[in-house]
Protein backbone atom coordinates (compact mmCIF):
# COMPACT_ATOMS: atom_id res chain seq x y z
CA UNK A 1 0.00 0.00 0.00
CA UNK A 2 1.41 3.63 -1.18
CA UNK A 3 0.76 6.45 1.65
CA UNK A 4 1.61 9.46 0.87
CA UNK A 5 1.99 12.40 3.99
CA UNK A 6 1.80 16.18 3.16
CA UNK A 7 4.34 18.10 5.16
CA UNK A 8 4.50 21.77 5.11
CA UNK A 9 7.68 23.89 6.13
CA UNK A 10 6.65 26.79 8.61
CA UNK A 11 7.95 29.22 10.74
CA UNK A 12 9.84 28.06 14.75
CA UNK A 13 6.26 28.48 16.53
CA UNK A 14 8.89 30.40 18.91
CA UNK A 15 10.03 32.96 16.26
CA UNK A 16 8.83 36.61 17.23
CA UNK A 17 6.16 37.22 14.13
CA UNK A 18 6.22 40.70 12.68
CA UNK A 19 3.98 42.81 9.94
CA UNK A 20 5.06 45.76 8.01
CA UNK A 21 3.28 47.25 5.22
CA UNK A 22 1.90 43.67 4.88
CA UNK A 23 4.81 41.97 4.85
CA UNK A 24 5.61 38.55 7.54
CA UNK A 25 8.60 38.67 8.71
CA UNK A 26 9.89 35.92 11.10
CA UNK A 27 13.66 37.55 11.41
CA UNK A 28 16.95 35.16 11.99
CA UNK A 29 14.15 32.24 13.19
CA UNK A 30 14.95 28.58 11.60
CA UNK A 31 11.80 26.93 9.35
CA UNK A 32 10.91 23.93 10.86
CA UNK A 33 8.65 20.88 9.65
CA UNK A 34 4.89 21.80 10.34
CA UNK A 35 4.41 20.46 14.28
CA UNK A 36 1.10 18.69 13.36
CA UNK A 37 2.77 17.28 10.39
CA UNK A 38 4.99 15.03 12.98
CA UNK A 39 2.01 13.86 14.28
CA UNK A 40 0.82 13.09 10.42
CA UNK A 41 4.32 11.51 9.75
CA UNK A 42 4.31 9.14 12.29
CA UNK A 43 0.82 7.68 11.93
CA UNK A 44 1.69 7.07 8.38
CA UNK A 45 4.79 5.00 9.55
CA UNK A 46 2.75 3.43 12.01
CA UNK A 47 0.02 2.09 9.07
CA UNK A 48 3.09 1.37 6.82
CA UNK A 49 4.96 -0.98 9.85
CA UNK A 50 1.15 -2.29 10.57
CA UNK A 51 -0.12 -3.18 7.33
CA UNK A 52 2.79 -3.02 4.70
CA UNK A 53 3.34 -0.43 2.66
CA UNK A 54 5.97 2.34 1.68
CA UNK A 55 5.56 6.21 2.98
CA UNK A 56 6.34 8.90 0.59
CA UNK A 57 6.45 12.41 1.73
CA UNK A 58 5.23 15.75 0.06
CA UNK A 59 5.68 19.96 0.42
CA UNK A 60 4.83 22.00 -1.57
CA UNK A 61 6.92 25.07 -1.32
CA UNK A 62 10.22 26.47 -2.72
CA UNK A 63 13.44 24.82 -1.88
CA UNK A 64 13.51 25.61 1.86
CA UNK A 65 10.78 23.41 1.95
CA UNK A 66 13.04 20.35 1.28
CA UNK A 67 14.58 20.74 5.34
CA UNK A 68 10.38 19.29 5.92
CA UNK A 69 11.18 16.78 3.64
CA UNK A 70 14.07 15.76 5.32
CA UNK A 71 12.90 15.81 8.70
CA UNK A 72 10.59 13.21 7.21
CA UNK A 73 12.70 11.04 5.45
CA UNK A 74 14.69 11.22 8.66
CA UNK A 75 11.75 10.25 10.90
CA UNK A 76 11.28 6.90 8.25
CA UNK A 77 9.80 8.08 5.33
CA UNK A 78 10.98 5.78 2.23
CA UNK A 79 10.90 9.06 -0.08
CA UNK A 80 10.10 12.71 -0.62
CA UNK A 81 9.05 14.95 -2.93
CA UNK A 82 9.55 18.72 -3.22
CA UNK A 83 5.87 19.68 -5.41
CA UNK A 84 7.03 23.49 -6.62
CA UNK A 85 6.76 26.10 -9.87
CA UNK A 86 6.42 29.36 -9.94
CA UNK A 87 3.08 29.56 -10.83
CA UNK A 88 2.44 28.44 -7.21
CA UNK A 89 4.09 31.63 -5.27
CA UNK A 90 0.07 33.34 -4.23
CA UNK A 91 -1.52 30.09 -4.75
CA UNK A 92 -4.66 29.72 -1.92
CA UNK A 93 -5.94 26.79 -0.41
CA UNK A 94 -8.18 25.29 -3.21
CA UNK A 95 -5.12 25.60 -5.59
CA UNK A 96 -2.66 24.11 -2.98
CA UNK A 97 -5.19 21.41 -2.56
CA UNK A 98 -5.51 20.51 -6.26
CA UNK A 99 -1.92 20.23 -6.62
CA UNK A 100 -1.29 17.73 -2.99
CA UNK A 101 -4.13 15.67 -4.84
CA UNK A 102 -2.24 15.42 -8.08
CA UNK A 103 0.67 14.51 -6.35
CA UNK A 104 -1.13 11.64 -4.46
CA UNK A 105 -2.44 10.28 -7.70
CA UNK A 106 0.93 10.58 -9.26
CA UNK A 107 2.20 8.54 -6.43
CA UNK A 108 -0.51 6.24 -6.72
CA UNK A 109 -0.95 6.44 -3.23
CA UNK A 110 -4.15 4.83 -1.42
CA UNK A 111 -4.29 6.76 1.87
CA UNK A 112 -3.11 10.58 1.67
CA UNK A 113 -2.69 11.54 5.16
CA UNK A 114 -2.39 15.61 6.48
CA UNK A 115 -1.73 17.20 9.58
CA UNK A 116 -4.65 18.80 11.41
CA UNK A 117 -3.63 22.09 10.16
CA UNK A 118 -0.86 24.53 9.20
CA UNK A 119 0.34 27.00 12.43
CA UNK A 120 1.10 29.66 10.01
CA UNK A 121 -2.03 30.50 7.67
CA UNK A 122 -3.81 28.23 10.03
CA UNK A 123 -7.20 27.41 7.80
CA UNK A 124 -7.31 23.96 8.46
CA UNK A 125 -8.96 22.55 5.21
CA UNK A 126 -6.29 21.76 2.63
CA UNK A 127 -7.05 17.96 3.64
CA UNK A 128 -10.99 18.11 3.20
CA UNK A 129 -10.36 19.86 -0.01
CA UNK A 130 -7.59 17.90 -1.18
CA UNK A 131 -10.23 14.50 -0.57
CA UNK A 132 -13.05 16.95 -2.30
CA UNK A 133 -10.55 16.98 -5.64
CA UNK A 134 -9.72 13.55 -5.08
CA UNK A 135 -13.51 12.49 -4.90
CA UNK A 136 -11.99 10.39 -2.13
CA UNK A 137 -13.90 10.03 1.64
CA UNK A 138 -12.94 12.40 3.87
CA UNK A 139 -11.80 10.89 7.24
CA UNK A 140 -10.58 13.80 9.19
CA UNK A 141 -9.37 14.50 13.04
CA UNK A 142 -8.34 10.88 12.70
CA UNK A 143 -7.33 10.07 16.75
CA UNK A 144 -6.82 6.21 15.47
CA UNK A 145 -7.19 3.79 12.77
CA UNK A 146 -9.33 1.07 14.55
CA UNK A 147 -9.02 -1.32 11.32
CA UNK A 148 -7.46 -1.46 7.78
CA UNK A 149 -7.95 -4.25 5.03
CA UNK A 150 -5.77 -2.85 2.06
CA UNK A 151 -6.99 -6.43 0.51
CA UNK A 152 -10.83 -5.35 0.92
CA UNK A 153 -10.14 -1.61 0.79
CA UNK A 154 -11.50 -0.60 3.76
CA UNK A 155 -10.90 1.85 6.46
CA UNK A 156 -12.22 2.43 9.81
CA UNK A 157 -10.98 5.12 11.90
CA UNK A 158 -11.93 6.87 15.24
CA UNK A 159 -12.61 10.96 15.08
CA UNK A 160 -11.85 13.03 18.08
CA UNK A 161 -14.44 15.35 18.01
CA UNK A 162 -15.54 17.63 20.95
CA UNK A 163 -18.30 15.58 22.13
CA UNK A 164 -15.85 12.52 22.31
CA UNK A 165 -15.45 10.16 19.48
CA UNK A 166 -16.46 9.45 16.50
CA UNK A 167 -16.36 5.88 14.59
CA UNK A 168 -16.22 6.08 11.13
CA UNK A 169 -15.77 3.65 8.47
CA UNK A 170 -14.78 4.07 5.01
CA UNK A 171 -13.85 3.37 1.45
CA UNK A 172 -9.84 3.06 0.47
CA UNK A 173 -8.63 5.08 -1.23
CA UNK A 174 -9.03 7.84 1.31
CA UNK A 175 -7.87 10.91 3.05
CA UNK A 176 -7.03 11.19 7.01
CA UNK A 177 -6.10 14.39 8.86
CA UNK A 178 -4.22 13.40 11.88
CA UNK A 179 -4.60 14.55 15.64
CA UNK A 180 -2.35 14.50 18.30
CA UNK A 181 -3.89 11.28 20.27
CA UNK A 182 -2.94 9.47 17.61
CA UNK A 183 1.21 8.43 18.83
CA UNK A 184 3.94 10.53 19.89
CA UNK A 185 6.05 11.02 17.08
CA UNK A 186 9.80 9.66 16.96
CA UNK A 187 12.85 11.18 17.25
CA UNK A 188 14.68 10.72 13.79
CA UNK A 189 17.22 8.49 14.42
CA UNK A 190 21.23 9.15 13.93
CA UNK A 191 21.11 7.38 10.96
CA UNK A 192 17.83 8.53 9.38
CA UNK A 193 19.55 11.78 9.93
CA UNK A 194 22.27 10.80 7.89
CA UNK A 195 20.66 9.15 5.08
CA UNK A 196 17.81 12.32 5.13
CA UNK A 197 21.04 14.92 4.34
CA UNK A 198 22.40 12.52 1.54
CA UNK A 199 18.96 12.34 -0.18
CA UNK A 200 18.56 13.33 -3.57
CA UNK A 201 14.70 14.66 -3.46
CA UNK A 202 13.33 15.38 -6.77
CA UNK A 203 11.25 18.08 -7.60
CA UNK A 204 7.94 17.71 -9.27
CA UNK A 205 6.34 20.99 -11.03
CA UNK A 206 2.93 21.44 -12.61
CA UNK A 207 4.16 19.54 -15.90
CA UNK A 208 5.12 16.65 -13.88
CA UNK A 209 2.02 17.06 -12.41
CA UNK A 210 -0.19 17.06 -15.89
CA UNK A 211 -2.04 19.69 -14.22
CA UNK A 212 -2.77 23.34 -15.39
CA UNK A 213 -1.52 26.66 -12.91
CA UNK A 214 -4.90 25.57 -10.50
CA UNK A 215 -6.70 29.00 -9.79
CA UNK A 216 -6.86 30.84 -6.93
CA UNK A 217 -10.43 31.78 -5.34
CA UNK A 218 -9.11 33.71 -2.69
CA UNK A 219 -6.94 36.65 -3.07
CA UNK A 220 -5.13 37.94 0.34
CA UNK A 221 -5.93 41.60 0.45
CA UNK A 222 -4.24 42.78 3.88
CA UNK A 223 -2.06 41.29 6.59
CA UNK A 224 -1.51 43.16 9.93
CA UNK A 225 -0.44 42.53 12.80
CA UNK A 226 -2.84 42.00 15.86
CA UNK A 227 -4.03 44.87 17.15
CA UNK A 228 -2.24 45.97 20.76
CA UNK A 229 -4.08 45.11 23.33
CA UNK A 230 -3.88 47.48 26.69
CA UNK A 231 -3.25 45.60 29.53
CA UNK A 232 -2.96 47.15 33.30
CA UNK A 233 -2.33 45.31 36.72
CA UNK A 234 -3.45 45.87 40.05
CA UNK A 235 -2.50 43.85 42.89
CA UNK A 236 -5.52 43.59 45.25
CA UNK A 237 -4.15 42.48 48.88
CA UNK A 238 -6.03 42.03 52.01
CA UNK A 239 -5.21 41.31 55.70
CA UNK A 240 -6.11 37.83 55.03
CA UNK A 241 -6.65 35.31 51.91
CA UNK A 242 -10.54 35.37 52.73
CA UNK A 243 -10.03 39.07 52.80
CA UNK A 244 -8.23 39.34 49.16
CA UNK A 245 -10.88 36.74 47.48
CA UNK A 246 -13.77 38.56 48.39
CA UNK A 247 -12.64 41.99 46.99
CA UNK A 248 -11.44 39.94 44.00
CA UNK A 249 -14.69 38.36 43.89
CA UNK A 250 -16.45 41.94 44.10
CA UNK A 251 -13.83 43.53 41.67
CA UNK A 252 -14.84 40.83 39.57
CA UNK A 253 -18.57 41.16 39.95
CA UNK A 254 -17.90 45.15 39.32
CA UNK A 255 -16.20 44.73 36.25
CA UNK A 256 -19.30 42.82 35.07
CA UNK A 257 -16.71 39.68 34.04
CA UNK A 258 -19.31 37.19 36.22
C1 LIG B 1 3.56 33.69 -0.54
C2 LIG B 1 2.19 33.18 -0.16
C3 LIG B 1 1.09 33.80 -0.70
C4 LIG B 1 -0.19 33.33 -0.35
N1 LIG B 1 -1.27 33.94 -0.90
C5 LIG B 1 -2.49 33.51 -0.58
C6 LIG B 1 -3.66 34.11 -1.16
O1 LIG B 1 -3.58 35.03 -1.97
N2 LIG B 1 -4.90 33.63 -0.79
C7 LIG B 1 -5.02 32.63 0.12
O2 LIG B 1 -6.15 32.23 0.43
N3 LIG B 1 -3.93 32.04 0.69
C8 LIG B 1 -2.68 32.45 0.37
N4 LIG B 1 -1.60 31.86 0.93
C9 LIG B 1 -1.79 30.80 1.93
C10 LIG B 1 -1.63 29.44 1.32
O3 LIG B 1 -2.56 29.28 0.32
C11 LIG B 1 -1.80 28.38 2.41
O4 LIG B 1 -0.54 28.21 2.99
C12 LIG B 1 -2.29 27.07 1.86
O5 LIG B 1 -3.57 27.28 1.31
C13 LIG B 1 -2.43 25.96 2.91
O6 LIG B 1 -3.34 26.40 3.87
P1 LIG B 1 -2.90 26.35 5.37
O7 LIG B 1 -1.47 26.77 5.46
O8 LIG B 1 -3.90 27.08 6.17
O9 LIG B 1 -2.96 24.77 5.65
P2 LIG B 1 -3.99 23.89 6.51
O10 LIG B 1 -5.21 23.62 5.73
O11 LIG B 1 -4.14 24.46 7.88
O12 LIG B 1 -3.08 22.57 6.56
C14 LIG B 1 -3.59 21.28 6.85
C15 LIG B 1 -2.59 20.26 6.39
O13 LIG B 1 -2.46 20.31 4.96
C16 LIG B 1 -1.12 19.96 4.59
N5 LIG B 1 -0.51 21.11 3.88
C17 LIG B 1 -0.90 22.41 3.87
N6 LIG B 1 -0.08 23.14 3.10
C18 LIG B 1 0.84 22.29 2.60
C19 LIG B 1 1.97 22.43 1.76
N7 LIG B 1 2.32 23.61 1.25
N8 LIG B 1 2.70 21.33 1.45
C20 LIG B 1 2.35 20.10 1.96
N9 LIG B 1 1.31 19.91 2.79
C21 LIG B 1 0.58 20.98 3.10
C22 LIG B 1 -0.38 19.65 5.88
O14 LIG B 1 -0.50 18.27 6.14
C23 LIG B 1 -1.17 20.45 6.91
O15 LIG B 1 -1.03 19.96 8.24
C24 LIG B 1 -0.34 32.25 0.59
C25 LIG B 1 0.80 31.66 1.13
C26 LIG B 1 2.06 32.08 0.76
C27 LIG B 1 3.28 31.42 1.35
Amino acid sequence: MKIAVFVKQVPDSAAKITVENGVVNWGDAPLVINPWDEYAVEAALLLAEKHGGEVTAYSLGDESAKEALKHALAMGCAGAVLLSDPALAAADTAAVARVLAAAAQKGSAELAVFGRQAIDWDSGVTPSMAARVLGWPALSLVAAVEALDPGAKTIKVARAIEEGRQVVEGKLPAVLSIVKDFAEPRYPSFMGIRKASQAEIPTWTLADLGIPAPASAVETLELSAPLAREVSNEIITGDSPADVAAKLVDKIIGEGVL
